[in-house]
């Protein structure tokens, strides 16, 4: 299923693109929850966490590494940050196309509200 998150990797969608490689494409999150909020999305489209097979270890990789990267790039590093993948309704998974939010810049709270 392609979304606008195709769009922005190929060119034709609006985004503040932060990182490209041949694997991977990082661009800032259009209503971040943090001043640094960074979607780092396979420039292949695989829907969901669920898509992540063996053949995709190095993307997989790839995607921390560059998370990682970013969060000492945007400065927060050392004061700390959250990776976050959604996954499917439960998990509050909006855009069917894999990806890894960098949330970091202030103090986060909880992972998850207790019901
Ligand atoms: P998720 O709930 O994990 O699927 O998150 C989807 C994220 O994509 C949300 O944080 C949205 O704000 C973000 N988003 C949706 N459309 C765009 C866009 N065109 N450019 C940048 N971020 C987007």
């Amino acid at each position: 299923m392609t979304t606008i998150f195709s769009g922005i990797i190929n060119g034709d969608a609006p985004a503040d693109i932060v990182y490209r490689d041949k694997l991977v494409t990082a661009f800032r999150d259009i209503h971040p929850v943090a001043s640094t909020h960074i979607l780092i999305v396979p420039n292949e489209e695989i829907a969901t966490a669920n898509g992540l097979t063996e053949e995709y270890e190095e993307l997989a990789g790839r995607m921390l590494v560059v998370a990682a990267q970013l969060a000492r790039e945007e400065g927060v590093a050392e004061s700390g940050y959250r990776l976050i993948i959604n996954c499917n309704p439960d998990g509050g998974q909006e855009v069917y196309h894999l990806h890894l939010h960098l949330i970091g810049g202030r103090p986060l709270g909880p992972m998850i509200l207790r019901e």
